[in-house]
Order: C-alpha cells, then structure tokens, then sequence
C-alpha cells in the first residue's frame, strides 16, 4: 500500500485521505443528515470498538437511517482501516450518511442508500500526559444546540460556535449549561464534577450525548463515578471538574469563567480515574506509542 500520514475508506476501497472524494449531493453534506464515531485504535485494535459500533447503528437509526443497510459496510471499513493503521496509535472516524441524491428535503421513495465513510489518521496518546498537566480553561455558555444530542450526528455547528466564543473570551472550551441552569457537557466531552469523592456526570436525561467514556467510566468504576443532576450555582463548590471523552479521558479543568477552580493541579478523584482508565486503554490497545 502507498504511503500516506491518513487514510481514507470510500465504496469499499482504502486511499489516501487527501484523495478521497464525497458526492456533491451527499445529504451529509446537504441537510448534515448524518451521523459519525471517533474511535482510538492500537495494536490493530479499536478500543471499545463494540460501544462505538453500537452508538452510531442507534444515532443512524434515530435520525431515519435504517442501520440494517449500514452494517455491512462500516465493518468493512473498521476491518479495512485498521489494516491499513498497521498497528500504530490512531484515530479512526466513521461517518454514516443518508445517500446521495438530487436535492430534495424529503428523499425518493423507497430510499437511497445509504453512504459510510471513514478515515484513520495517526494520534498519539502520550499527548495526554502534559494537557493533563497543564488542566483547561473553560467558560460557560447557553445551550443553543438542537434538542436531539443523544444522537451523535454531525450537526455540530453549536459545538464550533461555542468553542469559537471560549477562545475569542481567552479560554480553550466551553460547558453548556440549559435554560434551567443544568450543566450539560463540553462542546466535544462529557463533563465529570467531584464533590465528597464521588465524580458526578449529569444524567441522561438532559440533552447531552451517552459518551463512551463516560459509559466506561460508570460502569468500571462504580466506586467513584455516578449520576445526578448538576446546576451551575453548584460550580464554586467543585473539589475537582475534568472532562471525559475519546481523545482526552480525564483531563483537568482548573478554570471556569475566569475563576480558579479545585486543586490546581489535577485533583486526587481525577487522578485515579485517568490512572484507571490509561491501563484499561492499555490493556486492550497495548501500550502508549504502538508499532512504529
Ligand atoms: N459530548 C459531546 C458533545 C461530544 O461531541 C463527545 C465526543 N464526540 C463526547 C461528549 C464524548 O463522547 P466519547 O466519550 O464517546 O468520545
């Protein structure tokens, strides 16, 4: 296979990213009636492949993407892009859309097919260790997302909008916080507050996406990590505040609306956690760094 720093799969086939093309009339593109996953891969592996491959089967679903006509293909492109990854640390991304056809609101009966997409380019995950170190900046912002956020779809505009506002008001992300004041997530992560050493993620219930690392984290780590609802009048009383999502599990955040915040430092709840989940990481994936 020809060199290339990512890779690209498209109609069963593998090339480079720079070289792979989409339709013009993709409804991806069109209505952003698609859906997609971030998955870290190692040693030929995508960690917590099942979870992931789950999730965007349910978000294809509940956007009107019948995932019956969806599998197949994207697990050939998992299969494919993980060939082509060679064992090295990366990051592989699906996208699953409605087809593509001429430009309508409503597609012809009896459908088109659906499209999937993906790509795998390389990402280290020994990056982690100084953004832990170092700890974010973060400000809040309204939620003016759509409703629909349990269903990871590339309907992302909100999220590149508020992360924008953080960096023009000097801080790196956001947090969404509803109308009623309930702290929601991060514009890309989930958001974990630790009080009384518990680290609390609001529930499902509110518009926020079921991340995976989030699933991982309460369900392997029953002791310190659970749900209840957050309200940002809660914020000050924070003992610790980290985000959690695929590309940064348990990274700190020491500032919220130019107000310090915990420790400083990353906190001791915080601390287990991202020492937990990197050995889960590395038991499934291998350790940090891969196959050259
Ligand atoms: N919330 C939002 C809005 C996200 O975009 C993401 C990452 N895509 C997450 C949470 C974290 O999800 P995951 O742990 O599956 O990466």
């Amino acid at each position: 296979m020809a060199d290339a720093s990512a890779w690209a799969w498209v109609e069963g086939r593998v090339l480079p990213a720079a070289e792979a093309r989409i339709p013009l009339e993709d409804r991806g593109f069109l209505f952003a009636e698609s859906v997609y996953e971030a998955i870290l891969t190692g040693g030929g592996v995508a960690f917590t492949g099942g979870l992931h491959r789950a999730r965007i089967l349910r978000s294809a679903q509940g956007i009107g993407i019948d995932p019956a006509r969806v599998e197949t293909p994207l697990d050939a492109a998992i299969r494919d892009l993980l060939r082509a990854s060679s064992g090295r640390d990366g990051l592989l991304y699906l996208q699953v859309t409605g087809g593509a056809g001429p430009r309508d609101h409503l597609p012809p009966e009896p459908g088109l097919e659906p499209r999937v997409y993906g790509t795998w380019r390389p990402y280290l995950r020994s990056g982690l260790a100084s953004l832990r170190a170092r700890g974010l900046n973060v400000m809040t912002v309204p939620d003016n997302r759509w409703a629909l956020g349990t269903f990871k779809t590339t309907q992302l505009l909100g999220a590149v909008l508020a992360k924008r506002a953080a960096r023009a008001a000097g801080a790196e992300d956001a947090i969404f916080v509803d109308d009623q004041g309930y702290l929601l997530e991060g514009s890309s992560t989930n958001l974990f507050f630790v009080r009384g050493g518990v680290a609390w993620t609001p529930p499902l219930t509110r518009n926020l996406l079921p991340g995976i690392t989030r699933h991982v984290l309460l369900r392997r780590a029953r002791d310190l990590v659970m749900e209840r609802d957050l309200h940002v009048s809660e914020l000050a009383s924070a003992e610790e505040l980290f985000f959690a999502s695929t590309t940064r599990p348990c990274v700190p955040i020491h500032q919220v609306d130019r107000q310090p915040l915990g420790p400083g430092t990353m906190g001791p709840i915080t601390t287990e956690l991202a020492r937990r989940f990197d050995q889960w990481m590395s038991e499934e994936m291998g350790p940090p760094g891969g196959a050259p």
